[in-house]
């Protein structure tokens, strides 16, 4: 079993989340996209852990500026695609899309979806059915596109489709509020959009992340993975 633990970072300026994840049998843990390092070092502080990886999704600085501080307290080892080995902070070890990682008992599935930045992988738990989407897929949104081309997005979002609808995703920032009514606007009607931006504003206002959400429902109500082909995800970039 893996448990996740959300941590915002760069609130209220970027709202990272950045991921502290535990395999539960063997304690081997990892940070996902350090964006800055001081609330991780509180939360590993509070949960007395001594994160032995970080993992990241791409290269963009708000995933990765918390590597160096990181790796100098922990000795953790920075993991990611080894096509941004040259230009990931503090890189250790490189991972292929279609390959594996293990994390203790836990493995995590490497998939390439290159767009937002050529070389952004998911970070994919079958076991677990988590998914760490990075700036690819945000609740009722997707990442711009820094390197790619809406080609590229359609194939990422292809792949993040084609995963089974019980894996529940884990975004790279939390901006649910700042396209709902975008979502609204193409789906008026849909209870199970109403439903989701009901549940968003809950919990934020309780000071906790829209994520976990089952693929099942973002599939849904997040208008870039409900366009059908390229032409339609296109006419809402
Ligand atoms: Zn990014
Ligand atoms: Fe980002």
């Amino acid at each position: 079993m893996l448990q996740v633990y959300p941590i915002l970072c760069r609130a209220g300026i970027m709202d990272n989340y950045a991921y502290l994840i535990i395999d539960e049998e063997t304690q081997t843990s990892a940070i996902i996209d350090p964006s800055e390092p001081n609330p991780i070092i509180k939360k590993c502080e509070e949960l007395k852990i001594n994160p032995d990886y970080i993992l990241n999704t791409h290269h963009h600085f708000d995933h990765t500026d918390g590597n160096l501080i990181l790796k100098q307290k922990y000795g953790c080892k920075v993991v990611g695609n080894i096509k941004d080995s040259h230009r990931i902070p503090e890189f250790d070890i490189g991972v292929e899309s279609g390959k594996t990682f293990t994390l203790g008992n836990s493995i995590a599935e490497i998939i390439d979806v290159s767009a937002h930045t050529q070389g952004h992988i998911l970070w994919y738990f079958p076991q677990d059915k988590v998914l760490f989407t990075g700036d690819t897929l945000f609740n009722l949104c997707i990442g711009g596109l820094f390197e790619g081309t809406a080609e590229e997005m359609f194939s990422a979002l292809q792949k993040i489709k084609a995963l089974p609808d019980d894996v529940v995703f884990y975004p790279g920032h939390e901006y649910t509020m700042h396209f709902a009514r975008e979502a609204l606007s193409l789906q008026p009607n849909s209870p199970v959009l109403i439903e989701y931006i009901k549940r968003a504003q809950d919990r934020l206002s309780q000071g906790l992340p829209v994520a976990p959400v089952a693929l099942k429902t973002e599939k849904q109500c997040n208008p870039y993975l409900r366009a059908e082909n390229l032409t339609e995800l296109k006419h809402i970039l």
